[in-house]
């Protein structure tokens, strides 16, 4: 019987999990490589244009449909899947609703031409807003074609809703990949505007976890593999020492199908316990087979969320099973060159580098005898609350400022205010000379070594007396308004110069990441770096920010893809802000390091010299103060 589309009796259709099915150009891509893999094709082409928002088109060499098919599956809940509600939990296809087809016609412009094997001559029908504008007979190969134009034509609303291409066309990418990444026995190619994106031979799963990902994924991958009887596990997660800041690359399979589970997750996560640097994600790649009688993918509308029956019992299987790998494959750090930071540090930086943080106690400090910091106080004449206002004189602190004759470094604090200082408040609180950089922000040598002023308590705050009492800088916070100010002036006002590196660096990404990478470059570049080359999964860098050291760039721009998640800004101030906060999160000094004296010093220092030193990057309060009056009334209790 070559006809094999029915309408589902409204009982079984009632029962579909119901749900809008289109939202954007990725929702099409999805529905169509679904139907040609549900189609047994072996060869699958997508092709879109402006990320699928004036075309989306798939083309397969599956079974085609019939003439009467042909028409029939732009009906609503017109499948070939299912017949009965209980089909519902044995499904072996990605569709199951008859409603993709249909809902794509309403809304677009759609041009569809298939062919079964067997016939002579296909079909070709164009549907526009669900009204049949042709229904032709046409000479064409085996197989399917669904050319989707000018999604949400007539609903004006919906297409300016949608976002920039850049975010859409990551979208795209997405369900692109889950399909191809669930399939690795089909061929997949995919062009945007033009250009090939992929082109995925048939292969099995490690290699199209490679051909998706990128050239470097495979020496990551530790093989997972496990067969009980409620479920089989196969695939690969990552090594721990590759783990990554954002979680793009966390990817489960049930019976073939992408599916998102926070459970299995925690399970995952679980498996690498004790293995993980704080906060940082593995990716994984699982491929779950289990008795489809045992699931339940009719609760979410996009077929997304499963229900499984016995979900504590796969938690631990696939834990344990991740657990065992991890060991096995663990237990002999693998040398890789390519990765070893020491190594691609240029010499001149070498020391700088090996210069290890410490405590500095003062044994001789008493806190009872009158020291000459109090001295320095004199001269102020109002607390802390007026730091933001002055104190731009003493910007001993970074590289950028070493041409800065440095007042005394924690009384500049104090000196803004003062009116023979009043020169300093006009000026601009940086001074550069980008041309005596430093790496380092902390090896200012030029700062005049004082007696301590500063005590680092819990590796975590920057503790100093001052005329009205005492202030408490949170380290990390007052680091990222720092660096945060110097990132954006360096963007926006002054020409950023940029070391060269010894030996360029080759960094690989995704497809996806490499379009943000592209996007994202002239901002980069006003950073200092310098991009020799932009291939499709990989760049060469040859020149980064002077504020920053080699091996730190992988991090930086991992944090900032991360940041990027929900798209670009669109204008380029925004798109400096945002690259300057996810710079200054990524580089500053976290809580928990230690801070030699001169480093906190230098903190302090640098912080009150900022624009706005009161907040961080990301409006958190940078410093508090406490009076003496405050302290006072405590001991009075
Ligand atoms: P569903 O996939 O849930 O059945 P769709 O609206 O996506 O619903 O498709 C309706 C029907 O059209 C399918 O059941 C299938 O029989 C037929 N069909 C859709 N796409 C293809 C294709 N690429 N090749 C062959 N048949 C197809
Ligand atoms: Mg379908």
């Amino acid at each position: 019987m070559s006809s094999i589309i029915q309408l589902l009796p409204d009982h079984v259709a009632n029962q579909i999990a119901a749900g809008e099915v289109v939202q954007r150009p990725a929702s099409v891509v999805k529905e169509l490589l679904e139907n040609a893999v549900d189609a047994n094709a072996t060869d699958i082409k997508l092709i879109i244009k402006d990320a699928g928002k004036s075309l989306v088109q798939v083309i397969d060499n599956g079974k085609g449909m019939s003439v009467t098919d042909a028409r029939l599956c732009f009906a609503r809940h017109a499948t070939s899947k299912i017949r009965q509600a209980e089909d519902l939990f044995s499904l072996a296809t990605k569709g199951f609703r008859g409603e993709a087809l249909a809902s794509i016609a309403a809304i677009a412009h759609m041009e569809m031409k298939t062919k079964q094997d067997q016939d002579e001559l296909g079909t070709h029908i164009v549907i526009e807003g669900s009204k049949f504008v042709s229904q032709e007979v046409a000479v064409l190969p085996k197989g399917t074609s669904f050319a989707v134009k000018n999604l949400f034509f007539n609903i004006p609303a919906r297409r300016n809703f949608l976002k920039s291409d850049t975010v859409e066309f990551r979208h795209v990418m997405d369900e692109f990949q889950r399909v191809a990444l669930a399939h690795p026995n089909i061929h997949f190619t995919f062009y945007h505007n033009g250009s090939e994106m992929y082109n995925l031979p048939a292969a099995g799963y490690r290699q199209r976890i490679v051909g998706i990902m990128s050239g470097k994924t495979n020496e990551k991958l530790v093989p997972v593999n496990e067969d009980t009887e409620i479920i089989n596990i196969q695939g690969f997660v990552c090594k721990p020492e590759f783990a990554k800041k954002n979680r793009g690359e966390q990817f489960f399979f049930v019976n073939d199908r992408f599916i998102k589970s926070g459970y299995l997750h925690h399970a995952v996560m679980a498996a690498y316990d004790g293995l993980l640097k704080d906060g940082s994600q593995p990716s994984y790649f699982l491929y779950l087979q289990v008795p489809p009688n045992t699931i339940d993918i009719n609760i979410h509308p996009t077929k997304t969320e499963i229900k499984f029956d016995d979900e504590s019992a796969l938690y631990a299987i696939l834990r344990a099973s991740i657990k065992h790998s991890l060991g096995q494959f663990n237990v002999a750090p693998v040398l890789d060159f390519d990765r070893d930071s020491n190594l691609d540090t240029p010499y001149h930086y070498k020391d700088m580098q090996a210069e290890t943080p410490t405590i500095q106690v003062d044994s001789t400090f008493n806190p009872f005898t009158d020291d000459k910091t109090n001295q320095h106080f004199s001269k102020a004449s109002s607390g802390p609350s007026n730091y933001s206002s002055g104190s731009s004189s003493g910007s001993s602190y970074s590289g950028y400022s070493k041409r800065v004759e440095p007042t005394a470094s924690w009384e500049s604090l104090y000196v803004g205010l003062d009116t023979e200082n009043s020169e300093s408040i006009e000026s601009s609180p940086f001074t550069f000379e980008n041309e005596e950089v430093t790496s380092s922000l902390f090896n200012d040598d030029e700062v005049e070594q004082t007696s301590q002023k500063t005590y680092q308590i819990h590796k975590k705050y920057i503790v100093s007396p001052i005329k009205s009492g005492m202030v408490i800088v949170d380290q990390q916070r007052a680091h990222q308004r720092i660096l945060y100010e110097q990132f954006l002036l360096n963007m926006t006002v002054t020409q950023a110069s940029s070391q060269q590196l010894l030996f360029p660096l080759d960094l690989f990404y995704s497809s996806a990441e490499m379009e943000l990478i592209e996007e994202l470059k002239p901002s980069l570049e006003t950073t200092g770096f310098v991009f020799d080359a932009t291939m499709s999964d990989h760049v060469v860098i040859s020149g980064i920010p002077v504020n920053i050291t080699e091996s730190e760039v992988p991090l930086v721009i991992e944090q900032l893809l991360s940041d990027l998640q929900d798209g670009i800004p669109a204008n380029s101030y925004s798109q400096n802000d945002t690259i300057a906060k996810s710079m200054a999160k990524s580089l500053s000094v976290k809580t928990g390091s230690y801070l030699t004296e001169k480093e906190q010093d230098n903190l302090v220092n640098g912080l009150f010299a900022c624009k706005d030193p009161n907040i961080s990057p990301f409006q958190k309060p940078t410093f508090i103060t406490m009076r003496v009056e405050d302290i006072d009334k405590k001991f009075a209790l």
